[in-house]
């Protein structure tokens, strides 16, 4: 293999950046050429295409966001759509793709692979919801957002005798919530994974309550529902003053940290490995800090499962 090409692709996650410089060094390191490709899968079948250097990645280590920018497309998820892809990818040369995304990106990422075009995917998302990996890139950085974020809720709620609900991403995994539920003390934690019982919270909350508990903080992912509508049912029931903070996109931004880089680096120069090897249509994860590979097919059929020992340990604590 001679040329290969990058892009990102769905959500922006801090540490793309990271991930984007080590294809590129690597690559270029075992003198391959490698090529970034802008706007994700939209702008492969535009042409939007262009030969990266040593430069082009440089002072990017740090910075949240993607240089090569992020889209969705709809048309890319026909036929004409990846074929208009594997066309441009042929008329630069390339003969491999990096896919730096999440999941819907490597279903994308797999349809290129089964039509003869090989594909590696690396996990990038804020949400740590891909199996096959331990941790996905940007989710450190977010959890610490989450953090610093509960942290100064905490010392305001110190002066008031509130409960405050922080509603965090997570649409269908709730890893986001029951870390930062976790780091941050939460009484409560809310993921979609888990049913909760609503009357053991409240239970909870007046218990603390009843000890002369100053304040209370429950962390809600945003699959579980409203974090509003949470509040609104809570002070009705407890009659405790409710306070509802949504976090919103704040949790995709900012540079990324040591963490988040440092695995950035390692699964963006695993990627280039696997294409050297000739490989495709897998993915590249960390499982006990060792960098492993899966089959995109493998990656689809199991799903992404919370930490059972941390979600009880939660309950456990905030007893
Ligand atoms: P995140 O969940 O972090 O936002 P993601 O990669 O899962 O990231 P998606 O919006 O699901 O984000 O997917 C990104 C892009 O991947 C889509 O806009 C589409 O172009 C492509 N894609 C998704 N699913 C398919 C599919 N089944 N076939 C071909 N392409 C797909």
């Amino acid at each position: 293999m001679k040329k290969i090409g990058v892009l990102t692709s769905g959500g922006d996650a801090p540490g793309m950046n990271a991930a984007i410089r080590a294809v590129v060094r690597k690559a270029i390191y075992h003198n391959l050429e490698v090529y970034g490709i802008k706007n994700g899968f939209q702008g492969l079948m535009e042409g939007n295409i262009e030969q990266m250097d040593l430069g082009s990645v440089g002072d990017i280590i740090q910075r949240g966001g993607t240089i090569l920018f992020s889209a969705r497309s709809e048309e890319f998820k026909t036929e004409e759509g990846q074929m208009r892809g594997i066309e441009q990818l042929k008329k630069f040369g390339i003969e491999g793709l990096i896919v730096i995304g999440g999941d819907g990106s490597f279903r994308g990422a797999q349809k290129l692979t089964e039509k003869g075009f090989p594909c590696i995917g690396v996990p990038g998302t804020i949400d740590n919801d891909i199996s096959g990996t331990d941790f996905t890139i940007g989710f450190d950085t977010s959890l610490n957002t989450i953090i610093e974020a509960v942290d100064k809720v905490r010392d305001t709620a110190t002066s008031h005798e509130r409960t405050y609900i922080i509603e965090v991403m997570g649409r269908d995994a709730g890893d986001l919530a029951l870390w930062a539920g976790l780091a941050g003390g939460a009484e409560s934690i809310l993921i979609p994974e888990k049913k909760e019982d609503f009357e053991e919270i409240v239970d909870r909350l007046k218990r603390g309550h009843d000890r002369g508990k100053k304040h209370s903080i429950i962390l809600l992912a945003e699959g579980v529902g409203s974090g509003f509508d949470f509040g609104e049912r809570i002070q009705e029931t407890t009659q405790l003053e409710t306070r509802v903070t949504v976090l919103g996109y704040i949790q995709r931004g900012g540079s990324p940290t040591a963490t988040d880089r440092v695995l950035a680096s390692r699964l963006g120069a695993k990627a280039v490995e696997l294409l050297m090897d000739n490989e495709g249509g897998k993915m590249v994860g960390i499982q006990n800090n060792n960098l492993v590979s899966y089959p995109f097919d493998e990656i689809f059929a199991q799903s992404h499962t919370i930490n059972e020992e941390m979600y009880n340990l939660s309950k456990e604590l905030s007893i």
